[in-house]
C-alpha cells in the first residue's frame, strides 16, 4: 500500500476521533459538515485536479465514511494507484453518489448535446447553400449592371431555379430537423419529470421514499430552528408488528396489499402539511410540523386504533385479516440535536413499544 494510502487512512482515523467532541458543542451537524470538509480538501487536491464539485462530492462521502460501497471501491483502487485520475473520480461520482434521478439529469444532459450538435451542423449546411446563393446573385448583379447576352441571362436564370429549388430542400430539412429536435427535447423533459418523481416515491405505495423523506426531514429540523426557541415538530416511526408472519402466513403478495392498506391509514390519518413516507419493508415514517409530543401522541394513538380496528379481504376469498396491529415511536425535536438524532431518538421509542407488548405507542422521553 503506497503512502498516500497510509496518510488518508490516518486521516480518518483522526476524524473518527474529532468527530466525538464535534458532537458535543452547541450545533453539531455543523461542526461535523466542516470537520469532514477539511479532511476532504487535501484529498481532493491531491487525487481530483479535473471535475473539481464532482471530486469534492465522491471525497466528502469517503471521509464521511457511511456510503460503505464507495469506501471500499476508492480503497481497493488505491491500492493500484496513489492518486485517482479526473476519468476514474467521475466514474465512482456516476456509480456511487447520483441517485437514478441525477444519473437521469446527466443522460438527460448528454441527449440535450447531441440534438443541439445535429441541428447546430443542419443551420451550418443551409448557411453555406444560402453563402453560395448569395455571393452567385452579387456577380449576376454585376453582370447586370454591364450588360448581358438575352442568352446568357436566360442561362443564368434558368441557374437560379435550381439553385432556389435547392435552398427551398434544405430549408425543408432544416424546417424538419428543428421539428424532430422539438419533439425529442419535449420527450426528454418528459422523461426528467418521470424520473424525478419515480426518485422521490415508494412503486407499491406511491408515498414519498426514504431519500426524500431524509430530506424531507432535515428541512422540517432546519424550519423549526435551533436552541430553546425551536418551534414544535414531531416525528412518528411506524412499524407493523409480526408482519413476517403475515408474509408467511399468506404470503408475499397478501403482504404486499397490506402494506399499501397500512401506508393508506397514515396518508388519511395526518394533514396535508405533514410528510408520511415508507422509511423501509414494512416501517413508515411520518412529520409533523407545529405538533408537539401531546399532539404528536394523539395522532399515533388514533392511527394505531383505526389500523387494529381496520380488515383487509384476501383476494378471490371470503377470508378477512382482522388482526393488523402497528407500534408507533413519537419523538418531539428537541431543537439541539441533528435530524439522524431526532429519528434515533423515535426509532428507540418504536422499539420500547415492541418490547412494551407491540399494538402500543411509545413517546421518546
Ligand atoms: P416486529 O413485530 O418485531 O416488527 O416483527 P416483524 O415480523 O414485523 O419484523 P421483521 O423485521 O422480523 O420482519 C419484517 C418482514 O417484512 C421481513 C420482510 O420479509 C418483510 N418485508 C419487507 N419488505 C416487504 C415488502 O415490500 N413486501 C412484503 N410482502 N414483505 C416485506
Ligand atoms: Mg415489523
Ligand atoms: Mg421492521
Amino acid at each position: 500500500m503506497s503512502d498516500t494510502t497510509n496518510s488518508d487512512k490516518q486521516r480518518l482515523s483522526n476524524a473518527d476521533r474529532r468527530r466525538e467532541i464535534a458532537y458535543g458543542s452547541d450545533d453539531p451537524a455543523t461542526d461535523r459538515s466542516a470537520e469532514l470538509l477539511r479532511l476532504a480538501l487535501p484529498m481532493i487536491s491531491r487525487h481530483g485536479r479535473g471535475f473539481a464539485p464532482i471530486s469534492y462530492s465522491v471525497w466528502y462521502e469517503y471521509v464521511r465514511g457511511e456510503n460503505h460501497a464507495l469506501r471500499s471501491e476508492v480503497d481497493n483502487l488505491l491500492q493500484g494507484s496513489p492518486r485517482l485520475n479526473a476519468e476514474i473520480t467521475f466514474d465512482i461520482y456516476r456509480k456511487h453518489v447520483v441517485g437514478e434521478y441525477e444519473q437521469a439529469v446527466l443522460q438527460g444532459r448528454a441527449n440535450l448535446l447531441g440534438v443541439l450538435d445535429n441541428i447546430s451542423e443542419s443551420v451550418d449546411a443551409t448557411a453555406t447553400t444560402t453563402g453560395d446563393f448569395d455571393q452567385r446573385l452579387e456577380v449576376f448583379s454585376d453582370e447586370l449592371g454591364k450588360g448581358i447576352e438575352p442568352q446568357a441571362l436566360q442561362q443564368r436564370i434558368s441557374t437560379f431555379r435550381e439553385d432556389l429549388a435547392t435552398i427551398s430542400q434544405t430549408m425543408h430539412g432544416l424546417n424538419d430537423k428543428l421539428r424532430a429536435s422539438r419533439d425529442e427535447v419535449e420527450r426528454l423533459a418528459d422523461e426528467l419529470v418521470k424520473a424525478r418523481e419515480e426518485a422521490q416515491l415508494d412503486p407499491l405505495t406511491g408515498l414519498p421514499n426514504r431519500r426524500t423523506f431524509d430530506q424531507a426531514l432535515e428541512r422540517a429540523v432546519i424550519e423549526a430552528g435551533t436552541g430553546e426557541q425551536a418551534g414544535a415538530l414531531t416525528l412518528l416511526v411506524v412499524d407493523i408488528d409480526h408482519f413476517k408472519k403475515i408474509n408467511d402466513e399468506h404470503g408475499h403478495l397478501f403482504g404486499d396489499k397490506v402494506i399499501r392498506g397500512v401506508a393508506r391509514i397514515l396518508d388519511d390519518g395526518v394533514m396535508r402539511k405533514d410528510c408520511v413516507a415508507r422509511y423501509g419493508g414494512e416501517e413508515f415514517a411520518l412529520i409533523l410540523p407545529q405538533t408537539d409530543l401531546v399532539g404528536g401522541t394523539a395522532v399515533a394513538q388514533r392511527i394505531r386504533d383505526t389500523v387494529s380496528r381496520s380488515r383487509i379481504r384476501r383476494a378471490k376469498s371470503d377470508k378477512v385479516l382482522t388482526n393488523i396491529t402497528v407500534s408507533i415511536g413519537v419523538a418531539q425535536f428537541r431543537g439541539n440535536e441533528t435530524a439522524e438524532q431526532f429519528f434515533e431518538r423515535a426509532d428507540k421509542a418504536l422499539y420500547a413499544a415492541k418490547q412494551g407488548g407491540r399494538n402500543r405507542v411509545e413517546a421518546a422521553g
